[in-house]
């Protein structure tokens, strides 16, 4: 009786048809590179995987972290015969806690000469004969639930205290990539966990505005950048200097303008970068109606120098949920260190809420939009994480 690592993943790679083995060669790929390190045999048994390693603390740690995996169970392979079976399972109920418990049997080998549930009946009567203490059997709602599975060569058992919950989604770099801005607050650090969930590479960008924003309000960037790494591959951060565009504004535009045109240069850099790079969208941590510059309006002028989808998975949210979010995913403690960001250091006393293109597009005629943004990109820093 060995114990091995029992990975199964989101239904949704089921549905990929002739993609399925796409997907399913990236998951396995990207466990593996999760693993660096540990010594680990894989075995692809329709539609999940067996790992065994010796580190299985640790493995199933780093593997809940990797996209597209539903849940990661610790199991006993165990010979195909109903007493070891039995026996196994009965240590299960024994080891957890609780007062009722039901066993759930898969047969997928139907060789076996008892089906799914008459194995179930055998195990739980065992159970219940053998049992000191009391325990009963609740098919609904059961304290322990000890899964039995019958495949062609073992059989597996585990119990519900066995299970880690997956990460879910799909495998990351699957579905293209994006360059996140990425800036110190709660929200943006979870954009880009939600369209790395979804398997889409990212790519951050952070505009920094020296001496204005500090170099600690840069070191938190960098740590969320590093934060998004460990459910990522690696991760390039961008760090573009701001600031002389930031005065070149303040000096020639409007005042109730300048944060939407901020916002304009923000979205015409990271498309330049997207392009240069060979990323093929942008995305931000906007949310409808959270502030000033997240109207409808405000968002449509921003979109105007986007030249690729510009992507902002927290649009519908509300900021508790996100706020849960970066909490689950360890980014909350951070992103609410107090460092000035750049969007907060200029802000105008009342900004447009509803700008129009065509006075925005008149005011920055005065500004030598190509020159500015080419410098910026030539002074700017790359990390990689
Ligand atoms: P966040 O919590 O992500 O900072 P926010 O609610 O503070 O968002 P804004 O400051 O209006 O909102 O910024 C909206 C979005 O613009 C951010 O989510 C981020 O994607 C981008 N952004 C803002 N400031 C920066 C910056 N300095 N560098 C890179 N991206 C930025
Ligand atoms: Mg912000």
């Amino acid at each position: 009786m060995k114990d091995l690592i029992l990975v199964k993943y989101a239904p949704e790679i089921f549905l990929k048809g002739l993609n399925r083995g796409k997907f399913e060669r990236r998951l396995r790929d990207n466990i593996g590179k999760k693993l660096e390190g540990i010594k680990v045999e894989f075995i692809h048994d329709s539609g999940r995987y067996f790992l065994k390693t010796d580190e299985i603390e640790e493995s199933i740690k780093r593997i809940s972290k990797v996209f597209g995996i539903l849940e990661v169970c610790l199991v006993k392979e165990v010979e195909i015969d109903i007493h070891e079976l039995e026996q196994v399972a009965f240590e299960k109920v024994k080891e957890a806690e609780g007062k009722t418990f039901k066993i759930v049997t898969n047969r997928a080998n139907k060789k076996f000469e008892l089906n799914s549930m008459e194995v179930s009946r055998k195990i739980g009567g065992y159970v219940l004969q053998n049992y000191e203490g009391d325990i009963n059997v609740d098919v609904k709602n059961p304290d322990i639930l000890i899964n039995v599975e019958i495949r062609n060569n073992y059989a597996y058992v585990w119990s519900n205290d066995d299970i880690t919950k997956g990460a879910a989604g799909l495998p990351y770099g699957m579905n293209g990539s994006t360059m996140l801005m990425l800036s110190g607050g709660i929200d943006s650090p979870v954009a880009g966990y939600l369209m790395a969930k979804r398997g889409v590479e990212v790519n951050c960008v952070y505009y920094h505005s020296h001496p204005y924003t500090s170099e600690r309000a840069k070191d938190k960037v960098k740590e969320l950048a590093k934060i998004l790494a460990q459910y990522t591959e690696k991760i390039n951060l961008y760090i573009v200097p701001f600031t002389d565009i930031q005065m070149e504004i303040i000096d020639k535009c409007r005042e109730d303008e300048l944060t939407i045109i901020m916002r304009r240069f923000m979205m015409r850099i990271a498309c330049k970068l997207a392009d240069k790079y060979g990323i093929n969208s942008v995305s931000t941590g906007e949310s409808i109606g959270q502030v000033a510059s997240q109207t409808m309006d405000g968002l449509i002028v921003s979109d105007d120098c986007a030249d690729r989808p510009a992507f902002r998975p927290l649009i519908a949210m509300d900021k508790t949920d996100i706020m849960d979010i970066a909490r689950k995913i360890g980014t909350y403690e951070t992103s609410i260190l107090p460092y000035e960001d750049c969007c907060t250091i200029f802000v105008p006393k009342h900004p447009k809420t509803n700008p129009k293109l065509d006075p925005i597009r008149k005011q920055e005629e005065k500004l030598d939009i190509d020159e500015l943004i080419q410098k910026s990109i030539e002074n700017m820093e790359v990390v990689t994480f």
